[in-house]
């Protein structure tokens, strides 16, 4: 999914005028991972992204799937495992973010789902060989999939974590993201950069706008950068996720199957949705446009309103086959006037 920050002219306010703007990039978690600071100096603003970014790799180190050492992988490799052999002690961060996870789970019902890592696989040989995943398969992936059986507990200076049924993955790729964007944000912030934003693939999280401007403009695309479906945020101390189909998906007998999959069913969605959502919480924006892509435009109201300060919209075919969009009201308080999609 597409995300950009747009280039933006600084009109300084006289407390600010002596910070100049600087950018950098960096390769973690897959994807190209940048940073746009303003600093007094250009070491100081170099250095206090180097320490965001290696925080960055860190989380990746800690909490991808694709490495088989990770925090994750190990406990993804004990599930079902029991009492004991089970049970993997696990760094904070890993606990926040699984925390925050598993509320946008709940109040989905599931629509989002950290441990979707069985189905998840089965998609991605799926994708590789162009061919739908077997039923029985599919089913047997299913079973192993339950937020529910995902269980944190240990005292606070020896978090734990384990998952009940075997066959249980945990799968990162629509929380990790954002809950590292804050992260790097965070560090800028506690090194005294306060105008900071960083951009992991489709996760924008920031703090305060550049110095004499209103916001960070973010531009975001639901449709593959068309220009009805583009539009411009205007954000400040705040994080935007946007999920769907976009870039990832397998087309296989004319059906376009989303690398989004419904944790119920274990299929892979076909209802063509795109959900953006801006959030105080970037973990919570992250998983939540997952979610709502996945409950679909019926259910959109109804999850919006277990969210209060998040504002979201979403683009997906409805029952007649026709591409509705949803809005929360706040949502187009956010967008560029001049940009409205
Ligand atoms: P994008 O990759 O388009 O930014 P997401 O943030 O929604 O979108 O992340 C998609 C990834 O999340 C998938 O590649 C997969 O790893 C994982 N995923 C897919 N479906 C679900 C789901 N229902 N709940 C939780 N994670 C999911
Ligand atoms: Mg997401």
């Amino acid at each position: 999914m597409c995300l950009a920050a747009l280039a933006l002219l600084s009109g300084c306010t006289p407390g600010d005028r002596h910070l100049t703007r600087h950018e950098f990039s960096h390769l973690a978690m897959g994807v190209r991972v940048n940073a746009v600071v303003y600093a007094s100096d250009e070491r100081r603003a170099r250095e206090s992204v180097a320490a965001a970014f290696a925080e960055i790799s860190r989380l990746d180190e800690l909490l991808s799937d694709y490495r088989p050492q990770s925090q994750l992988s190990l406990v993804n490799a004990r599930a079902g495992q029991g009492f004991g052999l089970g049970i993997t002690e696990i760094d904070p961060a890993f606990a926040v973010v699984l925390r925050e996870s598993l509320i946008v789970a709940e109040r989905t019902e599931g629509a989002f789902d950290p441990s979707v890592g069985p189905i998840v696989q089965l998609w991605r040989s799926a994708r590789k060989q162009q061919r739908l995943p077997d039923p029985g398969a599919v089913a047997t992936a299913a079973a192993c999939v339950g937020w529910r059986d995902i269980i944190l507990g240990g005292a606070p200076e020896r978090l734990t974590l384990s998952l009940r049924k075997p066959g249980m993955k945990l799968d990162p790729g629509a929380f990790v993201k954002g809950y590292a964007a804050r992260r790097a944000v965070e560090i800028l912030r506690d090194r005294g950069l306060d105008h900071a934003l960083i951009s992991i693939a489709g996760d924008i999280s920031c703090s305060l706008p550049p110095p004499g401007q209103r916001g960070w403009r973010v531009a975001a695309s639901h449709g593959g950068g068309s220009a009805d479906r583009s539009f411009s945020l205007l954000l400040s101390d705040q994080s935007v996720s946007t999920a769907g189909d976009t870039e990832q998906f397998i087309e296989i007998d004319g059906e376009r199957y989303s690398h989004i999959v419904d944790p119920r069913t274990g299929l892979g969605l076909t209802n063509r949705a795109a959900a953006t959502v801006v959030s105080r919480n970037a973990t919570i924006a992250d998983a939540l446009d997952t979610a709502l892509c996945v409950a679909g435009l019926d259910r959109f109201e109804a999850i919006m309103a277990k969210f209060p300060g998040c504002e979201a919209r979403l683009e997906a075919l409805d029952a007649r086959g026709a591409m509705m969009c949803k809005e929360t009201p706040g949502f187009r308080l956010l967008v560029e006037p001049d940009r409205l999609p």
